[in-house]
């Protein structure tokens, strides 16, 4: 039987038990203590019930940059017993209204930055009522609304709907329950680090996506969360803020982790301060982590994981990166580490058999910290969760200690500076132009980016192949900008096999075998 557990409850537990210290803070300084916070969320929760009439489980999205805002609307949302659709605010107005649509949003939290697009989808999304602007003077009113006490949600009840682009381009939600969320924040206990109320967790990613989920362990602990200034990466800045917030910890994409370990201010910074850098989403090229090793010290843990089963799969600790002398060292450090506790992972076959160890196949996983299923799709739910198992689309082998390597992604997915894109979605929008007879949109090794989108494009007339700006201009005016390709290779034809189908890998197979620029 599901047991009563509703998130929200650790804001309210902190604001008991730590009343005057900091819980949300913008750069140096605090924006709220644990006291007002809990004071805000009971609110929220009362306006968003009386004022928008939103009953339980209705679904209300957030469409933010990261601001203390955003953290104050999440738990408000759940306080409430709604479920949060944190939407990832670098998409496309198309791609926001896609998933307000798909979800059923009743309402939306959004900023200034995302105002202007955001507004017109409350006539043109039938769901929608409302957006609400934060900060501004109707988020200033639900903030001193009449307070209401936390709504019991059982552990299967859904939490947040976190839009992930799937097979078939377009993005699905992975239903993400208060069950879910608990498990995969006390895994993190269990793998990556204890956190306590003098720790600080800095979210220079998106919290839309994995910043968000590893902000939870922190915010259970009475850690303070902290949003950068600059709303992004910059090297001074977090160098700064390891100096100012002790135990910091933050999640990074691979490509960002190397940025930042070039970086001046970081190199000459004293990082007493800082705890653990987490990085994942996307491969970590062996060169990149020892440059980050030198710079960090031994103060970084990669996690494996993906929305379906969120950020919980396999982990690579602290203690790894800092076990030099083992005579597997650099193996270790060119896997994604050691199956989490609070799961079973198996490589299978096609069939779905287990193969033997150091045999590839593709990782499934199966535990409580797997998402419910995909909102709203139980055919695409059936095809994913098989048996009790979640079907991840990657393709990795077990060696024989029981470190996964991975090899490729059996989905098409092209990830981009740590950002998601699935190639159809740029396909079907290229295809549009009557410049274009067919496209093949795959990634390319990038030792910036970890991948960059490459398009093969057969014109439709090859005397006269379309310019380049006017197809990026046909992508920026559908797509968000970093699904743009960053080059395109005019061919006469593109690889097909017997059926007709193009064969990608053979495109792949050409790109990897140019040299990668800057190794
Ligand atoms: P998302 O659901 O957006 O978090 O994307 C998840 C996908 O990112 C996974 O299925 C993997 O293909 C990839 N990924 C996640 N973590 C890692 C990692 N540590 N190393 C390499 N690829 C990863």
């Amino acid at each position: 039987m599901a047991t009563s557990m509703n998130l929200a409850t650790w804001v309210q537990r902190n604001g008991r038990l730590r009343p005057d210290s900091p819980a949300l803070a913008v750069g140096a300084t605090v924006f709220a203590t644990w006291a007002q916070w809990a004071a805000t969320t009971r609110a929220i929760a009362g306006g968003l019930a009386v004022e928008y009439a939103l009953g339980q489980g209705d679904r209300v999205a957030i469409v933010m940059r990261n601001r203390p805002e955003y953290l104050e609307a999440l738990f408000g949302i759940w306080h409430a017993g709604l479920v949060a659709v944190p939407v990832n605010a670098r998409l496309h107005p198309d791609e926001i209204a896609y998933i307000l649509r798909h979800s059923g949003s009743r309402l939306v939290l959004t900023d200034p930055e995302h105002a202007d697009d955001v507004a017109p989808l409350v006539t043109t999304v039938d769901d929608v009522q409302a957006a609400i602007v934060a900060p501004g003077a109707d988020w200033a009113r639900l903030c001193e609304s009449a307070e209401r006490a936390l709504v019991d949600r059982c552990s299967d009840e859904p939490a947040w709907l976190f839009y992930t682009s799937g097979t078939t381009g377009r993005p699905k939600g992975a239903t993400l329950t208060h069950g879910n969320l608990l498990m995969s924040s006390l895994s993190y206990f269990a793998d990556i680090d204890v956190i306590g109320p003098d720790d600080s967790i800095l979210h220079a990613a998106p919290l839309s996506h994995g910043s968000g989920l590893y902000g939870l362990p922190h915010i259970a602990k009475g850690a303070v969360s902290v949003i950068p200034t600059s709303g992004g990466v910059d090297g001074a800045e977090i160098a700064a803020l390891i100096e100012r917030w002790p135990g910091l910890s933050f999640f990074a994409a691979p490509t960002m982790v190397k940025r930042l370990a070039s970086d001046p201010a970081l190199r000459s910074a004293d990082l007493g301060n800082l705890k653990t850098i987490i990085y994942g989403g996307a491969p970590m090229y062996l060169a990149d982590l020892e440059m980050a090793l030198v710079t960090f010290g031994p103060k970084l843990a990669q996690i494996y994981g993906q929305g379906e089963s969120p950020m919980t799969i396999t982990a690579l600790p602290r203690a790894a990166h800092a076990d030099r002398e083992h005579p597997r060292w650099v193996a270790h450090m060119g896997s994604v580490g050691t199956t989490r506790t609070d799961v079973e992972v198996r490589i299978v076959d096609e069939q779905g058999a287990e193969v033997a160890t150091g045999e590839p196949g593709e990782i499934v996983v199966r535990g409580e910290v797997v998402m419910s299923g995909y909102w709203q799709e139980p055919a695409a739910t059936a095809e994913t969760i098989r048996d009790g198992w979640l079907h991840t689309g990657d393709i990795g082998s077990f060696d024989s200690e029981g470190y996964l390597t991975l090899h490729d992604r059996s989905k098409d997915l092209i990830i981009t500076g740590g950002m998601n894109v699935y190639p159809r979605e740029v396909e079907e929008t290229l295809l549009r132009h009557n410049g274009i007879r067919d496209v093949a949109v795959v990634g390319k090794p990038d030792s910036e980016w970890g991948e960059a989108i490459v398009a093969f494009v057969v014109p439709s007339d090859p005397a006269a192949p379309p310019e380049t700006a006017d197809l990026d201009a046909s992508c920026l005016a559908a797509l968000a900008r970093y699904k743009r390709p960053k080059e395109y290779r005019f061919v006469d034809a593109l690889p097909t096999n017997n059926y007709g189908k193009v064969v990608k890998r053979e495109l792949r197979e050409r790109l990897r075998a140019e040299p990668l620029p800057g190794h």
